[in-house]
């Protein structure tokens, strides 16, 4: 049987999408390999930073470089705007998958297995969501699966990441998703419902659903009447779930009703990423956002009512068209009176074929990078704080990996399914632990170092005794000892 390759850009939907394309080459008898190996190489892309074709262009020269004779799947959002262009460009490509053309990936692997000439495209945006279960079916019959072998991983993953709808028609400004990924679709609840089951039967505790405008699931015509606080609802009674996490919500949509599940569902996590992308209503209403600063307040206080230990993190664009000095302090202002614990930060640059990129009222790059720096200082100084107050308090962390192994540091270069905001910081983490005179407490021969996350989303690592036998995907008790620069130290109580 072939082999295969999973090589993933961008964010945790695009790492989702990977995943579900090896579980499927899996369960049609394929193996994973390394790269240099591999009969077939899957590349999944991203287009919302820069230069997104440069940064394709250049991975699939890698790939010809380090293994002439492999088979190429370009997939993704460059994929879907470069379309048949990459095997015009590129011999090696075979298989070009638009967003809802992922679907199509195991039919389109096994035909170019069995003819190898094909080139295969599937670029068209479909009306629903995609089934992706049902184009298995003609590999093996549904019935005759193992359980969980459509909507689980091939790995004991201790947190899954369940898509719940695609696409977005909200047409932000600066943002190309609506073009790569068109239209919003909601998938149907009883599927999310099966899937979200299904990894809870293996031992999954920890689910973030996920969509790129998750509060209005279900008012497409791809819905079936449940709304998105409903589905909240219906998963969170679901049994075995800990932990139930949302990315990404739009404050603009972010109902009295979703407001509520946070205050009634304990396992709703006490972490919300609410993007804010701009502290001044002139930004925001050339974004196109939809809400204004004060609304932005509202929100959360609401939310801060609901449920009084939630902490928020955000997005923020820096340097957005005609973005004033009195307009960037307004963002300052936001961040601080948020107490956002974290943010991504950007500084603007053009996706072209979007509406900002036509605005002329563009900002210097020097400026744009000294407004940055700036926020960036701001941003810091509140992480430490919040890190800071965690110091001394009791809580539970869902146990992931033993610390010392960097066994995420190959993301971009695997399928393993992990958010890439925590990236960074784990391999951080990685590298303090390697040096004595940062903790106060070390592992060495009669304990363990393991790394996981509390309910926040802080990286926390427990020192736990050797006798005290742990495994992944346990929920421990703990006493959080110090605070670090981007996670926190912790003992078992
Ligand atoms: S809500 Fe705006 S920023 Fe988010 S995906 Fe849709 S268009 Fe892009």
């Amino acid at each position: 049987m072939p082999s295969f390759h999973c090589i993933t850009h961008g964010c945790q939907m695009n790492v989702n999408d990977s995943a579900w394309v090896a579980r499927s080459l899996v369960l049609m008898g394929w193996h994973e390999s390394d790269m240099e190996n591999a009969d077939f190489v899957f590349l999944n892309t991203c287009s919302v930073r820069e230069k997104p074709q440069h940064r394709v262009l250049s991975t699939l020269g890698v790939i010809r470089d380090t293994n002439p004779r492999a088979k190429v799947a370009v997939a993704g959002c460059v994929a879907q705007q470069m379309g048949e262009t990459l095997w015009e460009r590129n011999a090696h490509v075979h298989i070009v998958l638009g967003s809802d053309g992922v679907a199509m990936a195991p039919r389109a692997f096994a035909r170019i297995a069995k003819h190898p000439n094909l080139r295969l495209s599937h670029l068209d945006f479909t009306d629903t969501f995609p089934d992706r279960d049902s184009q298995l079916l003609p590999f093996k019959e549904q019935e005759s699966l193992p359980t969980g072998t459509l909507g689980a991983s091939l790995k004991n993953d201790t947190r899954a990441f369940v898509n719940i709808m695609q696409g977005c028609d909200n047409y932000c400004a600066y943002c190309i998703v609506p073009y790569t990924r068109g239209p919003r679709k909601s998938r149907a609840t009883a599927s999310i419902l099966h899937e979200c089951k299904e990894w809870l039967a293996r031992g999954t505790c920890d689910i973030t659903l996920l969509g790129q405008n998750v509060n209005v699931f279900g008012e497409d015509d791809g819905g079936d009447g449940t709304s998105f606080s409903q589905l909240l609802y219906k998963v969170a009674e679901l049994d075995g779930i800990k932990r139930l996490h949302v990315v990404t919500p739009h404050p603009r949509d972010f109902s009295n009703e979703i407001v509520q599940a946070y205050g009634d569902l304990s396992v709703l996590a006490p972490r919300l990423h609410l993007p804010l992308q701009a502290g001044s209503d002139a930004i925001l209403k050339s974004m196109g956002r939809g809400y204004t600063n004060t609304h932005y307040l509202k929100l959360v206080e609401n939310l801060k009512k609901a449920k009084p230990n939630i902490a928020l993190s955000t997005d923020l664009i820096v340097g957005f068209p005609g973005e004033t000095e009195e307009d960037f302090k307004e963002t300052l202002r936001m961040v601080k009176e948020v107490n956002f614990i974290s943010s991504f930060s950007f500084a603007y640059s053009d996706r072209p074929g979007t509406r900002a990129s036509e605005m002329t009222n563009k900002i210097a790059p020097a400026l744009q990078q000294e407004r940055l720096n700036r926020l960036i200082v701001q941003q810091a100084e509140q992480e430490e704080q919040w890190l800071k107050s965690r110091e001394g308090i009791e809580t539970e962390v869902l146990l992931e990996a033993h610390s010392k192994k960097p066994k995420y540091s190959n993301i971009m270069e695997s399928h393993q399914e992990r958010p890439a905001s925590l990236i960074h910081q784990e391999n951080s983490e990685i590298t303090a632990l390697s040096n004595p005179d940062t903790n106060t407490v070390e592992p060495d021969q009669n304990n363990t170092s393991w790394q996981g996350h509390d309910s926040w989303g802080n990286t926390v690592n427990v020192i736990i005794p050797n006798h005290l036998e742990q495994k992944a995907g346990s929920i421990v008790p703990v006493r959080i000892l110090r605070a670090k620069r981007h996670s926190l130290l912790a003992e078992l109580r």
